[in-house]
């Protein structure tokens, strides 16, 4: 704006809407525990000038993401300044370690994007995948980056996929399903695909199929049908479930 001279002279409102219209969407860091990358710096936009930041502050959101057990109230009476980000949740995708989630969505209960960096697959799903589920209807997307290796030497495994079946199909094999969309991604490995709602049945239909291939004994018998909510000798997935309460139609084969 330091080019364009005649812009203090155009009058407050319109300043205004021109700081409005270049807000930007953002991927913000947060919080505590980030081990893939740094929490973000605040938008240039609320440093441009005072004028600025004083009629866009009221968009964004101080989030501050302490992880357990330490709270604001303890740093504070730890004398140190308290450390946070700042979030326009209409707009921002909102990226935080695993063992933050809490605090994070406490402070941002309108989130719209999450990334979730994980380090404990199994402790999230006995621990935390609630939180998620009792989040209101905002949550559109969460994807969930699958633990790093523990060093450079570490390598990919083909069954990474496995310990987020659980998770995936609590969430949608279901009549049910989640509001949100859950993506996971291993970023260290692009082979690793992706993992959503539309394919996790695929893969450990075609892993077993694979498997049963080479060893039918050990796999039993292996039914050719694709439609994993049926119920048929050698299908793959059992639990497929109603919610609790459910009026639904679907009716399960009574041999289910
Ligand atoms: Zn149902």
């Amino acid at each position: 704006m330091s080019t364009f001279h005649p812009f203090p002279k155009l009058p407050l409102e319109i300043r205004q809407q021109i700081w409005e219209m270049s807000v930007e969407p953002r991927e913000v860091a947060v919080g505590y525990h980030l081990t893939r990358r740094r929490r973000s710096p605040p938008p240039s936009l609320l440093h441009a000038c005072s004028e600025a930041r004083s009629h866009l502050q009221g968009q964004y959101t101080k989030v501050f993401g302490f992880a357990e057990p330490l709270t604001y109230l303890e740093r504070q009476r730890m004398k140190e300044p308290p450390i946070y980000t700042w979030v326009n949740v209409k707009l921002d995708t909102v990226y935080c370690a695993q063992f933050t989630l809490e605090q994070v969505v406490s402070e941002l209960p309108l989130v719209r994007w999450l990334i979730i960096e994980m380090q404990d697959p199994d402790y999230w799903f006995y621990n935390q995948c609630s939180t998620l589920r009792h989040m209101g209807k905002t949550l559109e997307t969460v994807t969930m980056l699958h633990p790093a290796p523990r060093s450079k030497s570490g390598r990919f495994d083909s069954r990474w996929w496995t310990e987020w079946d659980d998770w995936m199909e609590s969430c949608y094999f279901t009549c049910g399903p989640v509001h949100f969309y859950t993506r996971i991604i291993w970023p260290e490995f692009p082979e690793a695909g992706e993992i959503n709602p539309d394919n996790y049945l695929k893969i450990e239909r075609d892993w077993r199929r694979k498997r049963w291939a080479v060893d039918p004994d050990q796999w039993g018998t292996v039914s050719d049908d694709d439609d994993d909510r049926m119920s048929a000798p050698g299908r793959f997935r059992l639990g497929w479930r109603h919610v609790p309460g459910c009026t639904c139609s679907y009716k399960r084969p009574p041999n289910e």
